[in-house]
């Protein structure tokens, strides 16, 4: 069927569904950026939340296969349980994780991908124009995003990867993700690095204010400095004020939530995401 880009799309019977299933999801911002990349391209797609309790992943999966879902976003608390409902068609960084984000298709078997970390690349590619091959660099943080990023940093070639976390022994499992070129560090590390990242909650969700809970101390910020946070909640955190005074290059939280759902828009459908329209429509619904 033909559909005219930015056409308000009415699902019909020709319509493909795509979802995302997680609890809570109400406040998912996936639709926003799904619908908006299906509409501006004008493919007959649309994309839905659906409220799905923990320990229901493989109900869900069986779901996909029967209702011929056209791709499946997953958050928490599903990302390792479907990792270990599609053991053995997981993709290199998903199984590297044991998390998927992303299920999509493949001759006619489920595919579990993470696009999470090579998101946060694809950001600092796509957004700063900056590639992180040679770079070293000091994640924050060793939870989920934080695992993600540093296997996805090891991947892109990076020179050296300090992990800094306030559990030491989580620290330690995400150097494992890193391998060779990782270590556990502690803050004063952030001098000698080129790009610093913020993979902690610290900072998120508060509102602007002139004193903001920063998740290091800003005298080691120096304007060589790449600083990526990413919370994006608000879009421009205490920490990427504090960078931005010293003159540092920044990158906000939006830049790996676009990219990790542009990389899953494209596995999905085959066809190139609109990146601009689904910024656009994403940002539109975010506070600075
Ligand atoms: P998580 O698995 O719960 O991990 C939380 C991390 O934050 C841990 O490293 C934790 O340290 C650290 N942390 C929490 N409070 C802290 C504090 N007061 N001081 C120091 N460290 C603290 O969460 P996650 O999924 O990795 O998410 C982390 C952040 O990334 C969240 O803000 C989330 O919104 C954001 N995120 C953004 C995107 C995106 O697309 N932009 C994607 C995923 C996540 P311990 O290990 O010591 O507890």
């Amino acid at each position: 069927m033909h559909v005219i880009p930015g056409e308000l799309l009415a699902p019909r019977g020709s319509t493909r569904v795509a979802a995302v299933i997680g609890d809570p999801v109400a406040h998912s911002l996936s639709p926003v950026l799904h619908n908006a990349g299906f509409r501006a391209v004008g493919l007959d797609w649309v994309y839905v939340a659906f409220l799905v309790r923990e320990g229901q992943a493989p109900s869900a999966l069986a779901a996909m296969r029967t209702l011929g879902l056209g791709g499946l976003s997953v958050t928490m608390p599903h990302k390792q349980a479907v990792a270990e409902a599609l053991v053995g068609t997981l993709s290199g960084a998903a199984a590297t994780l044991g998390a998927v984000n992303c299920v999509r298709w493949e001759d006619g078997q489920l595919i579990g991908e993470n696009t999470d970390g090579d998101g946060f690349v694809s950001s600092l590619r796509g957004e700063l124009g900056v590639d992180p091959a040679g770079a070293s660099v000091a994640v924050i943080g060793a939870g989920g995003a934080g695992r993600a990023v540093v296997a996805a940093l090891a991947r892109a070639g990076v020179s050296r990867l300090v992990i800094i976390n306030r559990d030491a022994g989580r620290a330690q499992r995400a150097v494992t993700l890193g391998g060779a070129i990782a270590e556990v560090g502690d803050h004063l590390a952030l001098r000698e690095v080129d790009i610093i990242v913020n993979a902690t909650s610290v900072g998120m969700g508060s509102p602007p204010s002139p004193n903001p809970v920063l998740p290091l101390d800003q005298r080691l910020l120096r304007p060589g400095h790449i600083v990526a946070d990413l919370v994006y909640q608000p879009v421009r955190t205490g920490l990427l004020q504090a960078a931005e005074a010293v003159g540092a290059r920044t990158l906000n939280g939006v830049g790996m939530l676009l990219y990790q759902a542009v990389l899953a828009f494209e596995l999905w459908t085959g066809r190139s995401a609109p990146v601009s329209e689904m910024r656009a429509a994403v940002e539109a619904r975010l506070t600075t």
